[in-house]
């Protein structure tokens, strides 16, 4: 049955309700009182309180649809068809009341039971940590998952290295032997070792250690339950689409980008497709963000929206785009999340007016850039050579924010080559003077021990990770 985006987070959020959760709203993006975090990441994150115990839920069963933004996943966004900057993640906890059993069989009668997702049981596989053997007893014995789409792998361990810790259980989608052949990026992610076939939805946790200080493991006296599936993926599913961007989350901001473009369309070429897939994506981010408080800027969150901005910038672009537009997909954007996000339309104009501002200035910076680069290219034809140097690029790219790619494009157009070895031992090294100059502050590691990230690819790992600010550029 095809349902709509909104219909399928109603449903988790519903489903959850009629198992006595409380369904909490979605919390800003922007961390409140937590420095450890740049962005709120899952959905346990705004739960912290409830989890460290400082706070004691009323219920203490929960569920929500949390925005999330993972910058560790940006250079994934349109290359996989999975990964997005700012996604939404529905998610059930349990603090200190239910375990792995309800948490296994609840999961399991959502998927696949009529009244709600109804999916094929054939099509879903579950990865369990090697030791959890209770873990795999329930999937088999309890829910009759046959033995051969139940994986034993060893990453299943969520541990921050500090306090609660424990096995998860991962659940995979089978989206069938023909995307077999699509490109895999990353393949030790599934199960089948191969591809985006099997498509990771959903992650339980079972919270039921405490990782001490001298690396021992101690049995929780109250067990937690802390789930994660990402709204994008189970809507790419039902709505039969190849990736997350043909459902309707996506697909109303793609159409507009090609009426901006004019001159490509969604499916004309892999390499321009990415270009729409980013522009989505990051649109998304940077409407929901600013919405939320924050604001582009050259450092920490700032510079993140910056970065988010520039590379749309630079996608457009290439789909033909030479002026400010991205702040005209704002009200597209709020019209698809309006039901459960109104804050993007109520404040539709804030939102495009500091994007525009953004983009504006952004254009002035490559207009810059550009009578730079005129100058060097004139200077190389004068002097009968036929490279740009490296020295010349990265002057351009670290001095006037002017985008590598950029450069090469212009100087292929004047029949120009590019010393890309020349300019990567210039950014090397930068980097280097670079981590000179940090040897001893930049305090990185805020790290607080308690569920500061819940998954180790998406941690923070502070401000020190960026090498220089140009390194974020584009
Ligand atoms: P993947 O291996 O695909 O990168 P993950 O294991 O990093 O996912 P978790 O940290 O387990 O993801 O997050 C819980 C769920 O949130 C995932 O099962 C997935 O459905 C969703 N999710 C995670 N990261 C993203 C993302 N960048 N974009 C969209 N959905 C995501
Ligand atoms: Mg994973
Ligand atoms: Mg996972
Ligand atoms: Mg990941």
């Amino acid at each position: 049955k095809e349902l709509s985006s909104g219909q399928v987070r109603q449903m988790f959020l519903d489903f959850f309700k009629s198992k006595g959760h409380s369904v909490e709203p979605s919390a800003s993006l922007v961390p409140v009182n937590d420095p450890t975090l740049l962005w709120i990441n899952s959905g346990v994150a705004t739960l912290k309180k409830y989890f460290d115990g400082s706070v004691v839920p009323e219920n203490p069963r929960i569920t929500n649809a949390q925005k999330s933004i993972r910058t560790n996943d940006i250079e994934n966004v349109g290359k996989t068809a999975r990964h997005h900057t700012m996604f939404e993640m529905l998610g059930n906890f349990s603090i200190g009341d239910y375990f792995k059993k309800e948490a296994i069989h609840w999961a399991w009668e959502f998927l696949t039971d009529e009244k709600w997702m109804a999916f094929d049981p054939e099509k879903l596989y579950v990865t369990v940590y090697p030791k959890d053997t209770e873990a795999k007893r329930i999937w088999h014995e309890e829910v009759g998952l046959p033995l051969d789409h139940i994986v034993e792998i060893e990453d299943n361990f969520w541990d921050i290295g500090a306090g609660p810790s424990g096995p998860d259980t991962e659940i995979f989608y089978d989206r069938g032997e023909e995307f077999n052949d699509l490109a895999a990026d990353d393949p030790e992610n599934y199960p089948g070792g191969e591809n985006e076939r099997y498509l990771e939805i959903w992650n339980l946790v079972f919270s039921e250690f405490n990782h001490k200080p001298d690396d021992t493991y101690e049995p929780l006296p109250h067990k937690n339950i802390d789930t994660g599936m990402g709204l994008e993926r189970m809507v790419s599913i039902v709505q039969n689409a190849p990736t997350n961007f043909e459902t309707d989350l996506f697909m109303p901001i793609i159409k507009e980008v090609e009426t901006l473009s004019g001159k490509f369309q969604y499916g004309d070429a892999p390499q321009t497709d990415i270009s729409f897939k980013v522009i989505a994506d990051h649109i998304r981010a940077l409407a929901f963000a600013i919405g939320d408080g924050a604001l582009p800027s050259n450092e920490g969150r700032g510079y993140v929206l910056r970065r988010l901005l520039r590379r749309a910038v630079m996608h457009g672009k290439k789909l033909g785009i030479d002026q400010a537009f991205l702040y005209k997909l704002v009200p597209v954007v709020g019209k698809i999340m309006d039901s459960y996000y109104p804050e993007i339309l109520e404040q539709q104009e804030f939102i495009e007016k500091v994007i525009r501002t953004e983009e504006e200035r952004f254009h002035e910076t490559i207009n810059e850039g550009l009578e730079i680069l005129t100058q060097v290219i004139e200077k190389v034809k004068a002097e009968k050579k036929d490279t740009l140097s490296g020295e010349d690029i990265f002057k351009l790219y670290d001095t006037y924010g002017f985008p590598v790619e950029l450069t090469e494009e212009v100087a292929e157009d004047e029949g120009l080559k590019v010393d890309h070895a020349g300019f990567e031992a210039q950014m090397q090294a930068q980097r280097e003077r670079a981590r000179a100059a940090r040897s001893t502050d930049m305090s990185m590691g805020v790290q607080s021990a308690l569920l500061t990230e819940i998954k180790v690819d998406s941690k923070f790992v502070g401000y020190a990770n960026y090498e220089t600010e140009s390194e974020l550029l584009v």
